[in-house]
């Protein structure tokens, strides 16, 4: 499962901000790994340095050195919509002189292929396959003059999904959409100012957390200091994702750290489905910490017995095909010594198309484990997201196609549970409407879920008619 993207921003007189920013994207990689990108401004041009691959692949001291100013934003990619090219890397920069913006963009806008079609009727061009491009020409069309009203023009026109960093040549700005549904939190450092997708890039910086970016909000941060407008919708939809996987263990979302969090689910899971075993695994690395709070509390003891290749991400090198059929192993190595004639409980934090789950069963038996009881930090699946997570499609769903005693059949489990709604809002320890839940339960946050169906269906058939590059994964 993937998500697109990881954003910061950072406005500060007295520091490198393009070095600051560097070492924001090295903590906010695992949000994104195909394209890594910084814009600098100084006041008077904005100046920018994007290309493929991960943060240190792209940036090397001689690219930091020309990136100057006051003011940087920054950005890790992950495709949601838009293909894989450099084109699609951002930050994207529009417009011309004192109207030009650079604009970093986590999420997904719904509403792309309409406000594409008005855009161009009136002249603007695109030189990328993203609905981030969209997003700026919105901007930079508006008529108004301040900056913080043309944003919330385009607020006004946007349906979907975004946490946004925006810079002109002299001001820094952080956007998150009314629902709220990525994270995008505001801090402090040396006088200046900070905003990053995930509070754990701030701790990397040396940075001090002051607080999430309200859903609806947009901060404006100049020589006045920081301007907070807002307007409120009253709902929010957090992506409840961010705590059973995207986020790393050490951010800390509404007050909640995700660690916490994740450990919780795995008690959780213990509570709701015991199960006689001798050892409890969780699948790395986003599930080793759930196995924490399983292992706690049924008292069964945790074992690493599966090491997963931290590297194995994104590579350019294709595998041959010797390497290919061993498919799953690339990434997983179990180990016999440890899994050999023992009862396993397995725990992973979703079941999304079961493409993985049966492989790494598999790999489980072949190393002699006795048994394999699957437990799930989250509830089965059964409703596309439409709000940038690539899931797009019912048929691509396990959970929308089968009951749980197929799915268990099909992964090749002795048994499957998953964690109930209520055991996971639990786990997260904050209000059940603070969350989006859709993929869950089909109830989506924003009234427009006959149009998404369609475009899922559309999307299901005939990935080349969309525009942006749109594609089914
Ligand atoms: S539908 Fe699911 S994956 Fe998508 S934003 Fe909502 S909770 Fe997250």
């Amino acid at each position: 499962m993937h998500e697109s993207c990881g954003v910061f921003g950072v406005y500060a007189p007295n520091e490198d901000v393009a070095r600051l920013t560097f070492f924001a994207l090295f903590a906010l990689q695992h949000r994104g790994q195909e394209s890594s990108g910084i814009a600098t401004a100084d006041g008077q041009k904005i100046q920018a340095y994007a290309r493929m691959g991960l943060v240190t692949q792209v940036f090397n001291e001689e690219a930091l050195s020309r990136l100057t100013g006051y003011i940087a934003i920054g950005h890790n990619r992950y495709s949601t919509s838009g293909s894989s090219q450099i084109c699609n890397a951002q930050p994207i920069i529009v417009g011309k002189g004192s109207e030009t913006i650079a604009i970093a963009h986590n999420g997904n806008i719904v509403n792309t292929k309409h406000l594409y079609e008005e855009l161009s009727q009136q002249g603007y061009t695109f030189n990328s396959s993203t609905d981030t491009e969209v997003i700026a020409n919105l901007i930079i069309s508006s008529t108004e003059k301040d900056w913080v009203d043309k944003i919330r023009y385009a607020m006004h026109r946007l349906q979907g999904v975004y946490s946004l960093t925006i810079m002109t040549n002299d001001r820094l700005f952080g956007v998150r959409d009314p629902l709220g549904v990525r994270p995008l939190c505001l801090g402090t450092i040396n006088g200046g100012w900070v905003l990053a997708s995930e509070s754990c890039a701030l701790d990397h910086i040396g940075a001090n957390f002051m607080r999430e970016i309200e859903p609806g909000e947009i901060v404006s941060i100049g020589d006045k200091g920081l301007e907070s407008y807002r307007e409120e919708s009253g709902k929010r939809a957090l992506c409840i994702f961010e705590y059973s996987y995207f986020a790393r263990p050490d951010s800390t979302i509404n007050g909640r750290l995700v660690y916490q969090a994740r450990q919780a689910m795995g008690a959780g899971l213990a509570e709701e489905h015991p199960v006689e075993a001798d050892l409890v695994v969780g699948v790395p690395d986003s599930s080793t910490i759930a196995a924490v709070g399983y292992a706690q509390k049924s008292g069964i003891p945790l074992a690493d017995g599966l090491v997963k290749n931290r590297y194995v991400g994104r590579t350019f090198i294709e595998p041959d095909q010797r390497i290919r059929d061993l498919g799953v192993k690339l990434k997983y190595n179990p180990m016999p010594q440890v899994l050999k004639d023992k009862r396993i409980v397995m725990v992973d934090d979703s079941i999304v198309r079961g493409t993985t789950t049966p492989h790494v069963i598999k790999l489980l038996r072949k190393a002699g484990a006795k048994e394999v009881h699957m437990r799930i930090c989250v509830p089965p699946i059964r409703y596309p997201c439409f709000f940038g997570v690539d899931m797009a499609t019912y048929r691509e769903l396990l959970a929308a196609q089968k009951t749980i005693p197929e799915i268990k059949d099909f992964i090749g489990a002795d048994s499957l549970c998953y964690l109930s709604v209520e055991g996971l809002i639990k786990a997260v320890a904050l209000p059940r409407n603070t969350f989006c839940l859709a993929c869950f339960t089909g109830d989506y946050p924003i009234p427009i879920q006959i149009e998404m169906d369609k475009l899922a269906l559309e999307r299901s058939t005939e990935d080349e008619k969309l525009p942006f590059g749109m594609k089914q994964r």
